[in-house]
């Protein structure tokens, strides 16, 4: 197994010179070096081909004893060093001090076909940030992660990757709802992939630590590997280069609106610098269309996570960001700019997905009543988000009559509705018609349109639960056949169609499926 090895982090940026995994606060370092731990019966149940193919390995690789070792911390390859990252967040809207890789490991950095990666254990033990924790993943967690970063991925989101999922052959005790029952369940690991997992509490810590000297080597380094365009360092830099997050974290939180992606824990530790869906935890997928819905228990009581509040929170956390760069640039007109233009760019932004949703492909002034009209009308009776705009796109402009029956397999009342809804529908359906008329396409032309931003095939929480129950006895088919699905998450795939499906009623409470914590 050939891996094309750079570990520039160890060369370049300042490293703890504790050299041990006890848990620690580690200043003035942005990494620790780190051992992973060793487990009992390590088996990759897993591997995505395509990640197999970016790095640069073979299929044959996979095989091998090399790569099911390295892949769950047990073998480390010649001339890579094994290092933690120090960060920091603000977690629920407080500050909460040093956190860091706390059950992440990375392996080391590579370059093949002129892209970067750092390959990263989660799961694999202990580190100095660690905490009270024991750095260990179970199953469940890491088969949510494993599917859920390659499915974002054939979206077409801006995502982290992953390479494997494996059974680290151990069992780890965890308190699934905090809520006192604490029981024992199969530990796991995933490889995830990434240019880099650098995330804004990377460099907050720094800031907040008055650790001006380290918080600009920090920046240095992010600007020469992963943003060259913007040239060298200067305070006009890094105002860009703090323009160019903010631009691709705008992009990032309308692709997750667009495809009713809630994160569930937009802590400022988990918004990563390049703009990717990082660390897929209590993350969830909007069945019935909700703004106020979240998938996370730990954060039932404030939703500040709900789908609705995204966005709002991308710029909470961008503040944040500013922040912490501030002492860089040392003048706070430039950053509130930018701030200023997030809201402005993202209402634009917004108003253009939504109308591709629904395929209007011509700015037309009437389209923010009609969208808003809309999203008030899947708010009136739970509908599911997925199957209605899929179906929307069968809708024949001239027959708004047409509408409610189009789009009555998505609700999850089967009951006739009431006529306060159906009137509110007729009538949206025959704006609709109206406005369909002023664009070009004809209606075969508009559905191909839609169906590439509305997919057909998300993974839905039960669906990733269905895997996991099947995957606790050992069975990893379900796991394979999700994988592949949500390869072509947009397109027909007839023999598939039983995953076209809303949620099944067992689902609506169960724990997995609608009730989902942190750090699990
Ligand atoms: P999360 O909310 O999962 O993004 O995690 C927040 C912080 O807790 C991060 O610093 C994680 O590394 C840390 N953490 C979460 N779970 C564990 C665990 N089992 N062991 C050690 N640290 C953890
Ligand atoms: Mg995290």
């Amino acid at each position: 197994m050939k891996l094309n090895i750079q570990d520039t982090f160890n060369k370049e940026l300042p490293a703890d010179p504790n050299d041990a995994n006890f848990v620690r606060q580690v200043e003035q370092a942005c990494f620790s070096f780190v051992t992973p731990k060793k487990t009992k019966a390590p088996q990759i149940i897993h591997v995505s081909p395509e990640m197999v193919k970016h790095l640069g390995l073979t299929e044959e690789d996979t095989l091998s004893e090399t790569f099911k070792n390295v892949f769950t911390g047990n073998e480390v390859l010649p001339h890579t060093n094994p290092y933690a990252m120090c960060y920091g967040g603000h977690q629920f809207g407080n500050w909460a001090g040093q956190l860091g890789d706390g059950r992440a490991i990375n392996l080391t950095e590579i370059v093949h076909n002129n892209q970067r990666w750092a390959i990263q254990l989660k799961g694999a033990g202990k580190t100095p940030y660690s905490r009270t924790a024991d750095g260990l993943a179970v199953l469940r967690s890491s088969i949510r992660e494993y599917l859920c970063s390659e499915a974002m991925f054939h979206l077409g989101i801006p995502t982290t990757r992953a390479l494997t999922l494996a059974l680290s052959g151990e069992e780890v005790l965890r308190d699934m709802l905090y809520n006192g029952n604490p029981a024992y369940e199969k530990g796991a690991i995933v490889t995830r992939v990434a240019p880099s997992f650098l995330r804004f509490g990377n460099y907050q810590i720094f800031a907040a630590r008055n650790d001006i000297k380290n918080l600009q080597t920090l920046v240095d380094y992010t600007l020469k590997h992963f943003y060259p365009e913007i040239g060298t360092p200067s305070k006009e830099s890094y105002l860009q280069f703090f323009k160019t997050v903010a631009e691709k974290s705008l992009e990032m939180v309308l692709h997750w609106q667009r495809v009713g992606f809630v994160h569930g824990v937009m802590n400022t530790d988990n918004m990563s610098i390049l703009g990717l869906t990082i660390d897929y935890g209590p993350y969830g997928w909007l069945e019935g269309y909700e703004y106020g819905w979240t998938p996370n228990t730990t954060d039932a009581q404030n939703k500040r996570y709900r789908y609705g509040n995204q966005p709002n929170i991308v710029l909470w956390n961008l503040y944040q960001l500013a922040n912490a760069l501030f002492p860089l640039i040392e003048e706070a007109e430039g950053l509130e700019t930018i701030l200023a233009e997030f809201g402005i760019s993202f209402e634009a932004k917004y108003l253009e997905m939504m109308r591709s949703k629904i395929g209007l492909f011509s700015p037309n002034e009437k389209d923010q009543t009609l969208i808003q009209e809309l999203e008030n009308n899947l708010h009136l009776t739970e509908t599911d988000m997925t199957i209605f705009y899929r179906n929307l796109s069968k809708f024949p402009k001239e027959n708004p009559e047409q509408g409610i029956a189009i789009i009555q397999e998505a609700f999850y009342n089967t009951e006739a509705l009431p006529a306060k809804i159906s009137d509110a529908w007729n009538q949206w359906f025959s704006n609709y018609s109206e406005r369909l008329f002023v664009e070009k396409e004809t209606n075969a032309e508009r559905a191909k349109k839609m169906n590439r931003v509305n997919p057909k095939y998300v993974l839905r929480n039960y669906m990733a639960q269905l895997a996991i129950d099947a995957a606790d006895k050992g069975d990893y088919q379900l796991i394979d056949e999700l994988f592949n699905l949500l390869k072509k998450p947009y397109d027909e795939q007839n023999q598939n169609e039983k995953w076209f499906a809303k949620r099944p009623e067992w689902a609506r409470n169960k724990v997995g499926c609608s009730m989902l914590s942190c750090s699990s």
